[in-house]
């Protein structure tokens, strides 16, 4: 197997390859999937010394900061090299599975200096990390053999499928403005199908409790049901293009539960500030376009 081109190596380095049965190896897998946080390209790594791992860090600051990031980058499908200002410092170096393996080990009082580094996730090393390896006396660098055939952008990207089984598609009904109404339901409907598009199941309300359809349901009936459809979600989806009480009141009982909850609006419509403040907000999706609304729905969904 040629050796893939490197977009950076220091002068006088170079990767060692292991086996995905590698003892630390897969020590490295297992930080990858408990401590990265980027969930877009987790990468974990351990760092190993007198042949035995001594700590384990992952990429995006090991799940510190915000505890994972739905990476806008990634939704907005935006060029590679742009859009880094949407992200904040999430992706920074200083985030990256490797100084945060060698930032624990100090922290523990281990001294990395003579350390091996394995790492599972990526294929290469940027330069700032390689830079904090050498200046903290890191011996070898261990990859996955294979790396850049399993791990390159396009096929990581192509390969994602949400870990999510299932949304509570919420959003306005009763109040909906008259000229508006069957096409935002049927709006409704075709969020429920995108998602069931990537394996995701949807309950969407209108189509068991819609106020004219199935009016014969009393106002606790519904209340409990749809508190019970909620809880009973992996996440939800709402749409706060119009306000509506019961999508509101909803949403405080998917945060008391824990539920992630993707916002999703039309562009330049009102939405307050208390809605977009609740803490298990993941996203919000202003759409221009319902296609743009759909394609960034469907990527955020991936990430989760
Ligand atoms: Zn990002
Ligand atoms: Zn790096």
């Amino acid at each position: 197997m040629p050796a893939p081109n490197y977009p950076y190596l220091p002068p006088g380095r170079a990767f060692k390859y292991v086996p995905a049965d590698h003892p630390f190896m897969q020590a490295a897998e297992e930080a990858r999937r408990t401590l990265a946080g980027d969930r877009v390209f987790p990468v974990g790594a351990v760092l190993v010394k007198d042949g035995a791992v001594v700590t384990d860090a992952g990429n995006g600051w090991s799940r510190g900061r915000d505890g994972g990031h739905v990476c806008p980058r990634f939704v907005r499908s935006c060029p590679t090299g742009t859009g880094y200002d949407l992200c904040g410092d999430f992706h920074e170096p200083s985030g990256h599975a490797e100084p945060m393996l060698i930032k624990r080990a100090r922290k523990c009082g281990i001294d990395p200096a003579g350390a091996d580094v394995y790492m599972n996730g990526h294929w290469w090393c940027c330069e700032p990390c390689w830079q904090a390896m050498i200046d903290a006396g890191i011996r070898d660098v261990y990859l996955l053999e294979d790396a850049h055939g399993r791990f390159s952008k396009e096929v990581l990207t192509a390969a994602m499928r949400p870990s999510i089984r299932s949304i509570y598609v919420s959003g306005g009904l009763t109040n909906l403005p008259d000229d508006v109404r069957d096409g935002h339901k049927a709006w409704y409907e075709r969020i429920g199908a995108a998602a069931e598009e990537l394996g995701v199941r949807a309950y969407v309300p209108h189509l068991h409790s819609d106020p004219e359809r199935h009016a014969h349901f009393s106002p606790r009936e519904v209340y409990d049901m749809d508190v019970a459809q909620v809880r009973a979600a992996d996440a939800v989806v709402a749409d706060v293009t119009y306000p509506s009480l019961g999508t509101g009141g909803g949403l405080d009982v998917a945060h008391a539960a824990g539920k992630p909850i993707i916002l999703v609006s039309k562009k330049d419509s009102r939405v307050t500030r208390y809605t977009r403040g609740i803490p298990s907000v993941v996203y919000h999706i202003e759409y221009e376009t319902e296609a743009d609304g759909l394609r960034q729905l469907q990527n955020v969904l991936k990430q989760l």
